[in-house]
């Protein structure tokens, strides 16, 4: 049975892309009769917020978009964390970086990642274990990887090249991204991540990580992205294309999960509806592949 999930992190409005996400996650599990779950990736203290966490529950309750689970806040699950982490060091995997951000970006001439940062050269690879108090990276196996994704298919990638050894924990005390949605997919059995595309590059190091911590693989597929009407990233402008602010502009929520709906190839035009009535049609061979733009008069 499939267990899909949609895990925001709580630092600022769902816009239309998010709730797309959400959606297609949602739409997946139920149609498969399987179940859903909601997370809150929360583990950066400094950037998330209980509040804005809150706000996005409820914009996803509006949309007819609810966990069946208590919802799972990461920031709640530092023990989970650190035993993952005293796995791995047992088993020799994770070492200390000193780098600083500084040392990082001094790196001119390594090639871009798709986010812009540069994978982690491995610097301190040879560094000698100096506890649970410094920065902590994973050391990957060499070569690549293959994997299946619901969307694009077949796909083969050097993880080392894309992000390199990952932080799975940082100097200040925070648990890393990777850490963090590695466990807790494994600890709640999810068998299916919906996520965007801008995400696409980090899934074969999460597989390497999910490899060394004994967890089975889950189904894959990355959405295309919502753009804007003018094919700018949502990002900087999103605050506009949440759902209050739609409501504010007498767009409704039945008539953002029509476009919604028919952005995700299961209705032929987009019409108000609810999000159970879109689990019929919902296929993954019908999703389309590419980016998809806001209608014009929404922006
Ligand atoms: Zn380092």
């Amino acid at each position: 049975m499939t267990l899909g999930r949609f895990a925001p992190s709580p630092t600022g409005i769902l816009h239309l892309g998010n709730l797309r996400t959400a959606l297609a996650s949602w739409l997946s599990a139920r149609k498969g009769g399987g179940r859903w779950i909601l997370r809150m990736e929360d583990v950066d203290g400094l950037r998330c917020r209980r509040n804005l966490g809150e706000a996005q529950l409820r914009d996803l309750a509006a949309l007819g978009l609810e966990s069946d689970v208590p919802v799972v806040w990461q920031s709640e699950h530092s023990q989970t964390y650190r035993e993952a982490l005293a796995r791995l060091h047992g088993a020799h995997r994770i070492y200390p970086c000193i780098c600083t951000r500084k040392d990082l970006q001094a790196l001119a001439s390594a090639p871009h990642t798709e986010d812009g940062l540069r994978p982690y050269p491995g610097h301190c690879r040879d560094r000698v274990w100096e506890g649970f108090d410094r920065a902590l990276r994973l050391r990957l196996p060499e070569g690549p990887l293959t994997w299946e994704d619901r969307q694009l298919g077949s796909q083969v990638d050097d993880p080392g090249s894309l992000t390199g050894d990952p932080l799975l924990f940082r100097r200040d005390g925070c648990f890393a991204y990777h850490l963090a949605v590695v466990v807790d997919d494994g600890a709640q059995g999810v068998t299916e991540v919906v996520r965007g595309a801008d995400l696409r590059f980090v899934t074969a190091t999460q597989i390497r990580l999910q490899e060394a911590l004994g967890l089975p693989r889950p189904a894959y597929a990355h959405l295309g992205m919502v753009m804007a009407p003018d094919g700018s990233r949502l990002g900087k402008r999103a605050g506009a294309l949440g759902l209050e602010a739609l409501g504010a502009r007498r767009i409704t929520p039945e008539e953002c999960l029509g476009w919604l709906g028919w952005s995700l190839g299961c209705l032929e035009r987009p019409m108000p509806c609810a999000a159970a009535e879109l689990v019929e049609a919902f296929n993954w061979s019908r999703v389309p592949t590419g980016e998809v733009r806001v209608p014009e008069t929404w922006a």
